[in-house]
């Protein structure tokens, strides 16, 4: 077991609805040794690429692709929940439907941070059905930038996410993939990685 798959062992909590509980040290309250661990990893698997920016979306992607943008040293931008329908020509937009809240967002990214030709690494702390990546994958697009790969922290590997992702010909990197869990008595199994 690597570091990540330690700790969610650890202090994961498996809850029914096909969701995992990490907010004890990811995306509540976050344990900055481990993420920072986490940046460092990320380094380890996409260094071989040219990055210009880390692309990530609100709210609990920030906090962990900070730390891979500072490995990088380049920019972050996030994309941003956005309520609004007056969406004006400066933003690039894309429709995303949020797995835990079951609501849909249109996330936006002004066109002020993200340009063609730039060089772009994707970061989320979950990968589920694939709706987040795919719509920040389709806004990195827009802008005619390269997304070099997408980098997960925790993959259900037993939602359809992933495998979208992998067909769709994207090098997709995740840190932790959960092939089964079972909220009746918290057992978790991973998927065996290099
Ligand atoms: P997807 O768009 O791939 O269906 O879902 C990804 C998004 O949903 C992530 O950005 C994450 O915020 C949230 N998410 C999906 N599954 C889980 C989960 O099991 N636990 C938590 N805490 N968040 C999840």
């Amino acid at each position: 077991m690597n570091f990540l798959e330690e700790r969610i062992i650890k202090d994961g909590l498996v809850k029914s609805g096909n969701v995992l509980k990490v907010d004890s040290f990811l995306n509540h309250q976050m344990d900055i040794a481990l993420i920072e661990e986490i940046g460092r990893e990320f380094k380890r698997r996409f260094g071989h690429k040219t990055i210009s920016k880390v692309m990530t979306i609100e709210a609990s992607g920030i906090g962990i692709a900070a730390f891979v943008a500072k490995e990088f040293g380049v920019p972050l931008v996030f994309a941003k929940k956005s309520k609004s329908i007056n969406i004006d020509g400066e933003m690039f937009v894309a429709e995303v439907e949020s797995f835990t809240h079951k609501n849909k967002n249109q996330v936006i990214v002004s066109k002020k941070f993200l340009h063609e030709g730039e060089h772009v690494l994707i970061i989320d702390d979950f990968l589920a059905n694939g709706c987040a990546l795919q719509g920040l994958i389709s806004i990195a697009e827009s802008a005619g930038a390269i997304v070099e790969g997408c980098g997960i922290v925790i993959e259900k590997g037993f939602q359809i996410g992933g495998r979208v992702i992998r067909n769709m010909g994207y090098h997709l990197e995740s840190l932790a993939i959960v092939d089964a869990m079972d909220a009746e008595n918290g057992s978790i199994v991973f998927r065996a990685q290099d």
